[in-house]
C-alpha cells in the first residue's frame, strides 16, 4: 500500500529564497508525526504546499500515490487533507454546533444541507463526541475557553471527514491539563487517521509523536523516533541545544 503521504524533492522559491530545498517526507496511515525545526526552518511553508496554499517551484506531494501538483485548496479538502491555521477560524457568534456544522458544509454543501433538515449529521455528532465537546454544543464558540477553541478547531476539521490532518502548533498557550487531553484527542484521531503537527514542545513530543521529522533551512535534517531525533548531534546543534 502507498504511503498516505509522500513528499518528492519538493522546493519552494519566495523572491529568489529557498524556504523549501528539496524536501522529501514519507507518512504512513495512522501516524502521528511531528515537524520541529527552529524558526524560519520551513515547517509552515511545507503545510501550505500540501494543502495547496502555495506552490512549489519544484517536486510533488502524492495523496495516497495520487499527486496533488496543480490542485487548490478545496479540492485538495475534498480529497480528505484539512488543516488548521496559526489564526482561529472558529465564528465566536455561531454556537459550537453551528461552527461544526459550517465546517461540514465546506466539504460537501448539498450533502450537509439534506442532512441538516434530519437534525445533526452524523459526522458532526462524531466530531462533537470525539472532541469532548457535546456538553457544549448549544454554547456560542466566543464564550470557550482557549483550550476548547482549539479543541472546536480540530472538531471542524474532523466535521470535513479528512483522512489527513496537520495541525499548527495546536498546544500552544494551554495548560498542562489542556494538553494532555489534546495530546490524548490527536492519539485517538491518529488511530483511524493520519496527524502531522508542527510542534515545539518537547514534553509533549516524548509522550504523544510516533516519528518526528527535524527542519532545517528549508532541508529534512533529521528523522527518526522522539529518542533518536534529540540523540542526534545536529539536530542539538542547531535545535534543542540553543
Ligand atoms: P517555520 O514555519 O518553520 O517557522 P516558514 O515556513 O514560516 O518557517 O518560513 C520559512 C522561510 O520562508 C522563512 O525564512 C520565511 O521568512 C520565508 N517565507 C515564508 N513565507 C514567505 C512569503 N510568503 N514570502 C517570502 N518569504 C516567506
Amino acid at each position: 500500500m502507498s504511503p498516505i503521504i509522500e513528499v518528492r524533492g519538493l522546493s519552494v522559491v519566495f523572491d529568489g529564497f529557498r524556504a523549501l530545498d528539496g524536501v522529501d517526507l514519507t507518512v504512513e496511515r495512522g501516524e502521528l508525526r511531528f515537524l520541529i525545526g527552529p524558526n524560519g526552518a520551513g515547517k509552515t511553508t511545507l503545510i501550505d504546499v500540501v494543502t495547496g496554499l502555495t506552490r512549489p517551484a519544484s517536486g510533488e506531494v502524492l495523496l495516497a500515490g495520487r499527486s496533488l501538483t496543480g490542485l487548490r485548496e478545496h479540492q485538495i479538502v475534498r480529497l480528505g487533507v484539512g488543516r488548521t491555521f496559526q489564526t482561529s477560524v472558529v465564528f465566536e457568534e455561531l454556537t459550537v454546533l453551528e461552527n461544526l456544522d459550517l465546517a461540514a458544509a465546506f466539504r460537501r454543501p448539498l450533502l450537509s444541507l439534506a442532512r441538516r433538515r434530519r437534525g445533526v449529521s452524523e459526522t458532526v455528532a462524531e466530531a462533537l463526541e470525539t472532541t469532548g465537546l457535546a456538553g457544549l454544543a448549544d454554547r456560542p464558540a466566543g464564550v470557550l475557553s482557549h483550550g476548547q477553541r482549539q479543541w472546536l478547531e480540530i472538531g471542524m476539521l474532523l466535521a470535513q471527514r479528512p483522512e489527513v490532518l496537520l495541525l499548527d502548533e495546536p498546544v500552544a498557550g494551554m495548560s498542562r491539563a489542556e494538553r494532555e487531553r489534546t495530546g490524548e484527542l490527536l492519539t485517538s484521531v491518529a488511530r483511524d487517521r493520519t496527524v502531522i503537527v508542527v510542534e515545539h514542545d518537547m514534553e509533549f513530543l516524548r509522550r504523544y509523536a510516533s516519528q518526528v521529522t527535524v527542519l532545517h533551512e528549508g532541508r529534512v535534517l533529521a528523522e527518526g523516533s522522539v529518542e533518536e531525533v534529540r540523540g542526534d548531534p545536529r539536530v542539538q546543534e542547531v535545535y534543542i541545544g540553543r
